[in-house]
């Protein structure tokens, strides 16, 4: 493009809080023909909250009690959404040995007993099976929630349902991109029936979950096949790798430093609509040079 139309793009942009790194990333927004979305801070608040606690063979307190003792140790989202839930209950007992599981949860002994708490993936890798709260387990995910399941002393004892609302702008970003001809694809960390849901909700129709943190950016490569030009929407420091690997990264502005400083592209109003905005004026910088 033109040094002027370059100026008049990143002008344009900035006016909106769309700041382009580069020309390059200017340029390259007019040429994308696929949007992969991360879920969790990108389409949705990034605001989890507690909805539902469901306990087999263990009260209610006791089980949450145990749980905040592991999550307090660890910085992922869900597990700040127990602690707080569990607040009431007062300081969460200590938690031992401590092991963070990236993509599957969290292990420690409390109160002298090992809590497990994580996704049914983490459950498989630990031999525990869900028994009788296997169906509430399909019920919460299949209603859009997440369920953190909770294993006390090799044994499956409680649920913790957890909701993440979407964004206010996500479903009319996703109609904007459809109406440019441009797919759009949810990718998280966070189980299928979940991840369908919500998607569904937005009018997404693919769903890529269950990817682990160190797998977004080879699940972003598969997707480039063939020379199709694909942009990445992110927010967290595990999105920082399919940031870079993408033809164009966008960053939310709320995120964190490293995705901000991977992308190419920055929204700093952090609103999905402003990704069709991106895309948008780096088309209209385009037609000018010709
Ligand atoms: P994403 O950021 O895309 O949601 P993550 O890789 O951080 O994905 O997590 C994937 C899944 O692993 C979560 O949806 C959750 O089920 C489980 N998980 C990870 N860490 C924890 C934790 N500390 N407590 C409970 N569940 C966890
Ligand atoms: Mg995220």
């Amino acid at each position: 493009a033109t040094p002027t139309a370059i100026m008049v793009g990143t002008g344009l942009g900035a006016r909106r809080g769309v700041l382009f790194k580069n020309a390059m990333a200017l340029e390259t927004s007019a040429r994308i023909q696929a949007v992969v979305m991360d879920k969790t801070g990108t389409l949705t608040k990034g605001e989890p909250e507690v909805t539902d606690v469901i306990v087999e063979g263990i009260a209610e307190d006791e089980l949450l009690r145990l749980v905040a003792g592991v999550e307090r140790e660890s910085e992922h989202p869900l597990a700040g959404a127990i602690v707080r839930h569990a607040g009431r209950l007062g300081e969460p007992p200590r938690a031992d040995t401590f092991a963070n599981v990236p993509g599957h949860g969290a292990i420690a002994e409390v109160d002298g007993r090992r809590v497990v708490v994580g996704n049914r993936r983490l459950m498989e890798r630990e031999g525990i099976g869900l028994g009788a709260l296997a169906a509430a387990r399909e019920e919460l995910a299949a209603g859009g929630r997440t369920a953190v399941i909770a294993a006390v002393d090799g044994r499956a004892a409680g649920l913790v349902g957890i909701a993440d609302a979407p964004r206010d702008t996500s479903a009319a970003a996703v109609a904007a991109l459809h109406r440019s001809g441009i797919e759009v694809i949810m990718l998280t960390g966070d189980n299928e029936a979940t991840a369908r849901r919500i998607a569904g909700r937005l009018g997404i129709d693919t769903v890529i979950a269950e990817v682990l943190p160190g797998d977004k950016a080879a699940e972003i490569a598969k997707l480039q096949r063939g020379g199709r030009k694909v942009a990445m929407v992110g927010d967290g420091v595990n999105d920082a790798p399919a940031l870079a690997q993408a033809d164009l990264g966008i960053a939310i502005g709320a995120g964190t430093d490293v995705a901000i400083e991977t992308a190419d592209v920055v929204l700093m109003r952090s609103d999905p609509l402003d990704v069709p905005t991106a895309l948008t004026i780096g088309g209209g910088t385009l037609r000018k040079m010709r």
